[in-house]
């Protein structure tokens, strides 16, 4: 197993520095671990924030564990050299078009979460969005009209290569958890959609335990607020999954909760945290680790098969949470530290 340790920039190096004790803690073997720089440090340090070096060890890598970037240092930095253009470059070398983002009620947090306690209690699924295509990538420009008038335009766009690996990703997450995959797309509108949904029921034939259902974006918005407990996992394009996995994040609770892992066609994947660099509480030692900790254990399901660990990580981290050991971000007063010390000490007590 080796990783590429990409702690970057602000709260990147605290609750990085967690994660790799709670791995530490599991006693893997045959771990070989590899630091570098990334984003405003790697600016700072070799003049770019993804430097050739760390480049070359994400991609020699089998896994790649990122924190976060972003410097207000760097903000008046050209864009290419901005600290948030390193991720978007590794997503673009390293090919990863499936982006998970798993939304999970935590017991005795429901109070916490926009929703009702009742209704955010329900919450256990997981959005699984295309990364690298759509209206995102589409033609895009500004033009004039024939009537004088400055017009901008941006073109949605998906082949059915694209949309048939997405579908397959999504339909093997669904075989590991509740056997449900609900598509969703805007397919009474646009023709993009019309394509994704005839694709999607083509390769639902490949898995057919998977119980498969359609639904409009507009109304997934709605049903992820009324009753998002009906959702196993939801299959996205990359615009509808961008606003609709922000969306079922708050329903959670915290930002500092909440993992992602993207991936491409083999097992590698790129690991981190929703949130970003927090340089407001940067350097504090109150950072919440959790959302990279579970991000370590998205890591061991998915880029080495080892969903048993992956399970007592993220036991762990909800009983940690049910104990009451909060970060500052849920109302508690636990620091960086001592809510890893919590999670190492129930991964001890696991055993
Ligand atoms: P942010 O996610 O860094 O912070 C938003 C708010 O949430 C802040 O108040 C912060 O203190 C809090 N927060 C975030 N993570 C937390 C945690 N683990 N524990 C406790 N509180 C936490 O978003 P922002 O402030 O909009 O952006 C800050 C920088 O991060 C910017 O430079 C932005 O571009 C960058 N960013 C990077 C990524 C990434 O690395 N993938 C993602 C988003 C934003």
């Amino acid at each position: 197993m080796h990783i590429a340790v990409l702690a970057g920039d602000g709260i990147g190096q605290e609750i990085m520095s967690e994660a790799l004790r709670v791995l530490d803690a599991l006693g893997l073997p045959d771990m070989r671990m590899d630091h570098a720089d990334v984003g405003g440090i790697a600016y700072k340090n070799h003049g770019h924030p993804l430097p050739q070096a760390t480049l070359e060890l994400a991609m020699a890598a089998d896994a790649v564990l990122f924190g976060a970037v972003g410097d207000p240092d760097c903000d008046n930095l050209e864009r290419h050299l901005r600290p948030e253009q390193a991720v978007l470059g590794l997503r673009q070398e390293m090919q990863t078009f499936a982006n998970l983002r798993p939304a999970k009620a935590f017991a005795g947090l429901e109070s916490l979460s926009a929703l009702k306690p009742e209704i955010a209690g329900a919450i256990d699924l997981l959005i699984l969005r295309e990364l690298t295509g759509d209206i995102y990538f589409g033609e895009k420009g500004r033009r004039t009209t024939d009537t004088g008038l400055r017009e901008g335009y941006d073109v949605m766009a998906y082949n059915e290569e694209e949309i048939a690996r997405i579908a397959r990703v999504a339909f093997k997450a669904a075989q590991g958890r509740r056997k449900k995959l609900c598509s969703v797309d805007k397919a009474n509108v646009l023709q993009t959609s019309v394509l994704w949904r005839e694709v999607v029921n083509e390769v639902a034939a490949e898995y057919s335990d998977v119980e498969l259902s359609h639904m409009y974006v507009d109304n997934a918005a709605m049903q992820l607020v009324r009753n998002p407990g009906q959702f196993d996992v939801m299959l996205t394009g990359n615009i509808f999954g961008d606003i609709l996995s922000d969306q079922a994040s708050m329903c959670v609770g915290s930002i500092g909760l909440l993992a992602s892992a993207s991936l491409g066609t083999g097992t590698k994947g790129l690991y981190e945290p929703i949130h970003g660099s927090a340089p407001d509480i940067a350097g504090k030692g109150i950072a919440n680790p959790l959302a990279m900790i579970l991000s370590a254990a998205m890591m061991l399901r998915h880029s080495f098969d080892m969903e048993a660990q992956a399970a007592r990580v993220e036991q762990a981290v909800a009983d940690v949470l049910h104990q009451g050991i909060l970060g500052h971000d849920l109302g508690g007063s636990a620091s960086t530290r001592e809510i890893g010390d919590a999670v190492v000490a129930q991964l001890a007590s696991q055993a």
